[in-house]
């Protein structure tokens, strides 16, 4: 059976072809489905029945299963999902306010079901790893929250549950998809792809040259202390990390994410802020400060993050303080367990 949902434009073209039907119809399809978010066949008015017959002997299009959702008191609004193996995950709804008479729609979204990377800091890391999603999975979450809340997403950040570089090719077709003007349409820089720091996929990427932005989580420029809460620095430790950033800003002429979730005590004293300049150095990237809320880990929240920014701008270096968002319903950075309450 093909699924619809997760297939590139050529594809679905191809698909068409394949099953001796005109390659106006399969445009017409995507409008049902990512313009007018329809999730069956039997909605699509314009095709005859038979048709519809003839989709549903040799297609389907992936639906997930809502579980609960849970809002915020700033908005944000958490979904569980249920996969078809009964596996769940989570997407999170940020609103953010109008920007140049804009409401901007954040989706976060999940790229696993679980996540193996064990950041000690993360709710995922910590309940293990079971599957990669597939691309119809990662692109269903979109098409889903759409049509409930009845909104158009503008901006895509994957950073749910997983880590998107461990499941690469589903993630790089899912956002082809995403960004194809004829299926989602939204702007490949409005595509956010975070990374725990995976050395070789970020060359990758860097080869790719696809455009989305790509945010790289530091969290500490000290290899002791980065290693003691991401697994991965020891694998990747920060030189070879920083090489990576390098030849990914050289070969796409784009400016980094560096995400610093800030912990008080932890990587918030002067010698972090040092050592931090001293990463920043040479490196064309902005720093997200990330001051965390209070965690079941027993993180406290830090209160230098102006501190840490204007420092970091003194230096020309941009950096901006990036306040958590549905931290109650536990859907900020690094909460999303892909259980239900
Ligand atoms: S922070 Fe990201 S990479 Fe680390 S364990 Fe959590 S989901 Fe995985």
């Amino acid at each position: 059976m093909n699924d619809i949902l997760g297939m590139t434009v050529e594809e679905l073209e191809a698909f068409f072809k394949e099953i001796e039907e005109p390659r106006y119809r399969a445009e017409q399809l995507a409008q049902w489905i990512y313009g007018k978010r329809m999730r069956s066949f039997d909605e699509m008015t314009n095709f005859s029945k038979k048709l519809k017959q003839k989709l549903k002997e040799h297609s389907y299009i992936y639906t997930l299963k809502l579980r609960t959702s849970q809002l915020s008191k700033d908005g944000t609004k958490k979904f569980l999902f249920a996969l078809e193996d009964g596996e769940l995950i989570e997407t999170v709804l940020i609103k953010h306010q109008k920007e140049a008479d804009e409401i901007r729609n954040t989706l976060c979204i999940s790229t696993q079901v679980g996540c193996q990377m064990a950041c000690s800091f993360c709710a995922t890391g910590q309940s293990g790893f079971e599957r990669n999603l597939t691309v119809s999975e990662i692109v269903a979450q979109i098409t889903h929250v759409q049509r409930i809340e009845k909104l158009k997403i503008n901006n895509i950040v994957f950073m749910g549950m997983g880590e998107p570089f461990l499941n690469y090719d589903n993630v790089i077709k899912a956002v082809k998809i995403i960004n194809e003007k004829k299926f989602l349409n939204i702007g490949i820089r409005r595509i956010t792809i975070s990374t725990c720091g995976l050395v070789p996929e970020i060359k990758k990427l860097a080869d790719e040259q696809l455009d989305v932005v790509l945010a790289v989580s530091l969290h500490s420029a000290d290899n002791e202390k980065r290693s003691a809460i991401m697994p991965i620095n020891k694998k990747y430790p920060l030189e070879k990390l920083k090489e990576a950033i390098a030849y990914y800003i050289e070969k796409t002429n784009r400016r980094i994410s560096l995400e610093y979730a800030m912990i008080k005590g932890f990587n918030d004293r002067p010698e972090d802020l040092r050592k931090l300049l001293s990463f920043c150095g040479g490196l064309m990237v902005h720093v997200n400060i990330i001051p965390i809320n209070e965690t079941e880990q027993g993180f406290k929240k830090s209160e230098k993050a102006a501190h840490f920014a204007a420092s970091l701008k003194k230096k020309n270096i941009e950096a901006s303080i990036r306040q958590e968002k549905g931290s109650d319903i536990d859907a900020a950075c690094g909460q999303l367990k892909g259980k239900g309450r």
